[in-house]
Parts: structure tokens; C-alpha cells; sequence
């Protein structure tokens, strides 16, 4: 039995894992479920549940779900402090890490120093404290498992050995040229380049192909979210720029690729639902059943690939480039797109504008080495001052 804690829980993974682990109760238990804000959702999610703990980090809100889940047997904590004693406890053994945005990071990192067996969704901890993370898991002995399904394809793509050393494995020597990562392209793949600075925020969010949160509907849109993966797949997989290819492909059957040397090319294909990934990091190295469809090639018919056009998707250039330039420049420009798309989904700025919010922050925010989480934490919030200056000019 392993006693899993769901870092937001109320969220589009959270309420993934959740499915996947009720129908998988022999095996998996909720210790805690974590979330922010939302209490009617922490509410029927406590009642479905029934967890040890439940945690709201806004500490109102766990006034609020105390009184309306005092009649359940189920502990109601808030704050920092206690949120890293949580995940650290002896009595957790996996941590879902699925809070969205910077805020995910430092829960991520306490997983981790508590040696836990931590499946990572939240991407953006990984992009701004890449070294710090991979050197913690290395040093205290946490195993990693990536549930971006991109990361996840890739992980199954590669040997036992380069999956056991994840962070620090070597993929030329595993025989491997190329991580060739796959990104539908989202909504806007073909749209118009002129109409783009008028999309909506309710046609930004709806993606093709996947069902996913408010913050990655955008990120896929703008293929920020791409960036992000990039960046993420370089840590994961301790890839260099040349090892890693955008290849856009819009029916997102195949999760993404491994090319070896000797031209064989391993790929991850299924449905697109992010259950598949949760529940292969779930049972890791065995497999249980997530409630997903089996693929159907018949139904699928065609696949098709694309270069990415970075004119029509200049974060996914600009993200390339901050990985490029380092941990300051990914830390920046993850901060700055946060607060981009949050204005934007706000109705402050145009859509064609979260590219300009990220730029500039890029060029402007001064960036020194970084050597702690706190300096980390410092850059992300002098980055997000920054953008939000920027954006009370451009609306
Ligand atoms: P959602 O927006 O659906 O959910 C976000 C979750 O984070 C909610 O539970 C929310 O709680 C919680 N949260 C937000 N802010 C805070 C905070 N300050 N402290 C604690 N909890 C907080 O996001 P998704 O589930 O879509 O994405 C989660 C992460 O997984 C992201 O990093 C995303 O990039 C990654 N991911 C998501 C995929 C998907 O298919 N959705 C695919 C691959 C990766 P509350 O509801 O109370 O606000």
C-alpha cells in the first residue's frame, strides 16, 4: 500500500490522480490532499477521500473547510511550515507534485529532501531550480518519476539504466541522438497570425486535444508551454540543445520520441489523458489500470509532424533561448509568463502581449548567479514586479 499526499488536489492532475487511485484503492492510499483556495472542491474531494489531512495554504480557507468537514474524521492544517512537514512525514511514501507555477516549488523540493518518491507535474520547479533539484534528488535519495506526459513518453523510451539515473544520465552512451519532443501546436496552430492579438482568453484555453488547467491551456497556446518542457526534458534527461527537437504534432497520439544511433526510433502512444503517465508513475516499474481507452489506429488514421514555426510562436523561441543562456534567464521568464498569463486570462492584455511581458523581463531584470533556493525565490520575485510594471504600461 502506498500513502500518497496530492499536492493540488483540487486541480485538473489532482482530480487525475484521485480517479486513478480510486480505482487502484488496494494499492494506493490519501494521506493528505493540499490546494489553495478552493474549498467547495477540498469539501467533496475530503467526503470522496477521506484523507488524513487536508491542507489549505491560504490559511482562511482552512477555517473555512474545518467548520464544513467537522463532521469527518480529518485533520485541517494550513501554512508553509506545516505543508513541508507534511510532505516530509514518515507516514507518506509518494508525493503527487501538481500545484501549479512557482508556488509548487518549494513542497516539490521538501519531497524531495524527505527522500520520497515524488511524480513531478509541476514543471516550473523544475525550471527554476533545475540544478539545485536534480543535485537534492542525487543527494537525498528521492526517486523522480516525470508526469508530464511529454517526459513521461521519453522516460519509457529510454534503458533501465538512463531511467534509474535520472538528471545525471548520459544519453550518448546509452546510444541515444535525439529527444525528439512532441507538442500539438494547441488551438491556434493554423489560425491566422493577424487574428492572434485578438484571441480570447475563452479560445485560448480550449485546447484540441487535452483537458488541463487554466495557467497550461494558455501555456500550450502561446507553446510557452513547449519552452517549459524543453527546459524541463534538458534536467530530466541532462540533454544538451542539440539532443533535444520541437517536433509538432497535432494529433498528440504520440507523447514524444527517442532516436538512437543506430536509426531506430522508440516512441509512448496513447489516448490524451493525462491519467496514462499518472498511473505509469504511480506503479512504476510495474502497470495498473488508469480507466483509460486503449488506442484505436483505426480511429486515429493519420499522424502528422511539423516543424514549429517561431514566428507564430515566439515564447517557445524565447524559452529555448533563457534555456540557453541559463538558470537566471529560466527562472525570469518563467516568472514573468505567470504573470503574463494570469493578466491576460484577467482581460489586461491582449494575447500577443504575454510574449512581450516575457521579452522584456528577459532583457531588463538583472540576473546574478544563483546559488540557493532563496536567491531563486528573490529573481522570481524581482522578475514578477518587473512584468507587472510592464503590463500597467502596455494596458
Ligand atoms: P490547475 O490549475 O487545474 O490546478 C492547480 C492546483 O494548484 C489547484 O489544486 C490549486 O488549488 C493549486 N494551487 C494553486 N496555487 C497554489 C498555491 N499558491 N499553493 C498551493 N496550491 C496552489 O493546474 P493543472 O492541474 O492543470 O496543472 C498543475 C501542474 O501540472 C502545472 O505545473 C502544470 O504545468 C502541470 N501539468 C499539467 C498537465 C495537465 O494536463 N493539466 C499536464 C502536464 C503537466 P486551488 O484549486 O485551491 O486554487
Amino acid at each position: 500500500m502506498q500513502s500518497m499526499v496530492i499536492l493540488g488536489a483540487t486541480g485538473s492532475i489532482g482530480t487525475s490522480t484521485l480517479n486513478v487511485i480510486a480505482q487502484n484503492s488496494a494499492q494506493y492510499s490519501v494521506y493528505a490532499l493540499v490546494a489553495n483556495t478552493n474549498v467547495d472542491k477540498m469539501v467533496e474531494l475530503c467526503e470522496l477521500h477521506r484523507p488524513k489531512v487536508a491542507h489549505m495554504v491560504h490559511a482562511p480557507a482552512a477555517l473555512a473547510l474545518a467548520q464544513r468537514i467537522a463532521h469527518l474524521d480529518i485533520e485541517v492544517t494550513s501554512g508553509a511550515d506545516e505543508l513541508v512537514s507534511l510532505v516530509s512525514s514518515s507516514q507518506v511514501d509518494t508525493v503527487m507534485a501538481a500545484i501549479v507555477g512557482a508556488a509548487g516549488m518549494q513542497p516539490t523540493l521538501a519531497a524531495v529532501k524527505a527522500g520520497k518518491r515524488v511524480l513531478l507535474a509541476n514543471k516550473e520547479a523544475l525550471v527554476m531550480s533545475g540544478r539545485l533539484f536534480i543535485d537534492a534528488v542525487a543527494e537525498y535519495g528521492a526517486t523522480l518519476l516525470p508526469v508530464d506526459s511529454e517526459h513521461n513518453a521519453i522516460f519509457q523510451c529510454l534503458s533501465i539504466e538512463a531511467q534509474q539515473t535520472l538528471g545525471k544520465c548520459d544519453l550518448a552512451a546509452s546510444g541515444i541522438s535525439k529527444i525528439l519532443l512532441t507538442g500539438s501546436g494547441g488551438p491556434f496552430l493554423t489560425a491566422e497570425l493577424s487574428s492572434l492579438a485578438n484571441v480570447t482568453p475563452a479560445q485560448a484555453i480550449k485546447h484540441p486535444n487535452w483537458s488541463m488547467g487554466p495557467k497550461i491551456s494558455v501555456d500550450s497556446a502561446t507553446m510557452m508551454n513547449k519552452g517549459l518542457e524543453y527546459i524541463e526534458a534538458r534536467w530530466l534527461f541532462n540533454a544538451t540543445d542539440a539532443q533535444i527537437q520541437v517536433v509538432i504534432h497535432p494529433q498528440s497520439v504520440i507523447h514524444s520520441m527517442v532516436q538512437y544511433c543506430d536509426g531506430s526510433v522508440l516512441a509512448q502512444l496513447g489516448n490524451p489523458d493525462m491519467r496514462t503517465p499518472i498511473a505509469h508513475c504511480m506503479a512504476y516499474p510495474t502497470r495498473i489500470r488508469p480507466g483509460v481507452e486503449p488506442l484505436d489506429f483505426f480511429k486515429v488514421g493519420q499522424l502528422s509532424f511539423f516543424e514549429p514555426d517561431f514566428q507564430r510562436f515566439p515564447c517557445l523561441a524565447l524559452a529555448m533561448e533563457a534555456s540557453r543562456r541559463g538558470q537566471e534567464a529560466t527562472t525570469v521568464v518563467n516568472a514573468a509568463n505567470e504573470i503574463a498569463v494570469a493578466a491576460f486570462l484577467a482581460g489586461q492584455i491582449g494575447f500577443t502581449d504575454i510574449v512581450r511581458v516575457n521579452e522584456h523581463c528577459l532583457n531588463i531584470v538583472p540576473q546574478s548567479p544563483l546559488d540557493s533556493i532563496a536567491d531563486i525565490l528573490a529573481l522570481d520575485e524581482q522578475t514578477r514586479c518587473y512584468a507587472n510594471e510592464f503590463i500597467t504600461q502596455v494596458s
